[in-house]
Formats: C-alpha cells, sequence, structure tokens
C-alpha cells in the first residue's frame, strides 16, 4: 500500500466543496482488487488503535472527540463496529443523537451536545451530532433560515472552545452516492434480519437528496478548522472507508505523542508478599 495521506480527505478551511465531483468509490491508497488485503491490513490497523486508546487512557490528559455525518444507510453504525472492533470498552463511549425529545428542544441546540463530550482520557463517538442542526433542520425547514445560518459560527466557536481546553476533535462525512443509499435501502427491505433498519421516514431525506448535499456541502466548508477538521470519506466500498477512517484516528492520535505516566516513586522497592 502507499502512504496513507490523511490530508487528502482533509476540507481546508473555507474550501468550497462540490460533493457531486467527488467518487464515492475512490481507493486511492489501496489496490480496490485487493478487498481482501484491505480486510487483513484493518485487523492490524485496530490493534493499533487498541493500544492507542490504552495510552489515551492510562495517560489520562487527552480528550478526544469523534464526529460522524452521512446520509442514512451511510454507514455510521457500521464504521463504528468495524474501527473500534477489540478496542477497550472502558474510556469510549457511542453518544447517538436522534430526535431531540421535547425537554432538549426547550433548551439551545448545544445543550445536549456539550453534555456528551468527552473527559480526560475519554475518547466519544458522536453518532449524529450538533451537526444535524444545520442540516435536517436546513432541509426540512425546522427553524428559520435567520436562527440556523448564525449556527455556523455559533458550532465553530463551540468547537474552538473545546478544542483550546484539551479537546483533539475528527469529523467525519462518509459520502456515499445516491445509488448505493438505494442498495443499501433496498437490502433493509429484502433481508429479514435487517428489517428492523428500515424506517418509510429515511425516503423523504432521499427525496431531498440534493438540498442535503448541499446543506452538507455549505455546513463542512463553513466549519472545518485548523483545530476541527473535516474529512470527506468515499463510503461506497465499506472495507476502504473503515481502513480511511482507521487510519485518520490513528494518525491523529499518533500525533499527540502521549506517553505511559512515569512510575510511582519506589516503585523498585515493591516486593509482591507470597
Ligand atoms: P440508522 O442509520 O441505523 O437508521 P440513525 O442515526 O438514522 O440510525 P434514527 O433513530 O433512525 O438513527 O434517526 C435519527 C433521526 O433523528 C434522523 O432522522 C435525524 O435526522 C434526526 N435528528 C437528529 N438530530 C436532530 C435534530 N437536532 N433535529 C431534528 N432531527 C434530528
Ligand atoms: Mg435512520
Amino acid at each position: 500500500m502507499s502512504e496513507f495521506d490523511i490530508d487528502h480527505y482533509r476540507v481546508r478551511p473555507g474550501q468550497k466543496l462540490d460533493l457531486s465531483a467527488l467518487d464515492t468509490r475512490d481507493t486511492p491508497f489501496w489496490d480496490p482488487k485487493d478487498k481482501d488485503g484491505g480486510r487483513a491490513h484493518l485487523s492490524e490497523l485496530n490493534e493499533r488503535l487498541e493500544a492507542l486508546q490504552e495510552l489515551l487512557w492510562a495517560q489520562g490528559r487527552e480528550r478526544v472527540l469523534v464526529v460522524i455525518q452521512a446520509m442514512d444507510a451511510g454507514g455510521k453504525d457500521g464504521t463504528v463496529r468495524h474501527v473500534f472492533e477489540g478496542v477497550n470498552p472502558t474510556g469510549v463511549r457511542v453518544a447517538s443523537f436522534k430526535r431531540p425529545t421535547d425537554k432538549e428542544l426547550a433548551h439551545d441546540y448545544l445543550w445536549r451536545i456539550h453534555a456528551k463530550v468527552p473527559g480526560n482520557g475519554e475518547l466519544v463517538v458522536f453518532n449524529r451530532s450538533h451537526y444535524e442542526d444545520v442540516l435536517v433542520v436546513r432541509v426540512m425547514e425546522l427553524v428559520a433560515e435567520k436562527r440556523w445560518r448564525k449556527r455556523y459560527d455559533q458550532i465553530v466557536a463551540f468547537e474552538q472552545m473545546l478544542a483550546d481546553e484539551g479537546t483533539t476533535i475528527i469529523k467525519l462525512f462518509l459520502h456515499i452516492s445516491k445509488d448505493e443509499q438505494r442498495e443499501r435501502l433496498q437490502a433493509r427491505l429484502d433481508e429479514p434480519d435487517k428489517n428492523w433498519k428500515f424506517e418509510q421516514g429515511d425516503l423523504v431525506p432521499r427525496a431531498r437528496w440534493k438540498q442535503y448535499q448541499e446543506a452538507f456541502e455549505e455546513a463542512l466548508s463553513n466549519t472545518s478548522t485548523e483545530d476541527a477538521p473535516w474529512y470527506v470519506i468515499p463510503a461506497d466500498r465499506k472495507w476502504y472507508r473503515n481502513l480511511a477512517v482507521s487510519e485518520i484516528l490513528i494518525q491523529t492520535l499518533e500525533g499527540l505523542n502521549m506517553t505511559f505516566p512515569k512510575a510511582a516513586e519506589g516503585l523498585e522497592d515493591v516486593v509482591i508478599p507470597e
């Protein structure tokens, strides 16, 4: 495999995006015919991530937030399942943000989000996030434009505060094509053990695909910063998506140069009693 250059997927601050021009089946850092090799490599990456997460937890100083957004059936759950395989659940948490409850709606949109951010030594994955408040809210016209439009700056300021206070932020957009979504939704209808995942409601965002893509383009462009970058992951091929996400997490965690805490004073004199 060629060196996996994660910057290839990074959205530069203010960069204009045309998602339709980005190939959702692209595999620039792995031979697309070598799917088995890619899968085997993921196991190695799983082990590296496991070791890095242990270090994160042992050191107990850094906080890591991974935000995942995608269209329905975009693979958010599958990504979490495969990328974190083997990682010790202690210190790792997934927070899923569904349609807000009445109580959540009675507060500002960041209220429920801030409550779930990682503490020291923790890695938290957001399955959907505050970005819904400029995506579904925009496309489905749940609040007035002049209100959601201000949220880009508010989100940048919120995330910058988290970063300044010691949180490393990684934001991932799993980019699938409209055809791939159709196949995955069809599979949810056809395969009995996937029926539970099918929701008639998912057809509404599908019908507004173009508006959603525009909402993603603007959100990613306006909120990708040096300290809280967005990455656009080609996600039609699940095995490649998993490799890309793993590499981004691993290379970012390695960049933190974490070390295990020093041994306590006098540890060398300790004798374990018979
Ligand atoms: P799956 O892909 O397995 O279906 P999911 O993430 O789609 O998982 P669901 O419970 O099916 O989970 O959907 C969550 C729904 O909540 C989505 O339709 C999403 O747009 C909606 N939602 C999340 N946050 C908000 C928000 N702030 N305002 C309005 N709707 C929201
Ligand atoms: Mg859903």
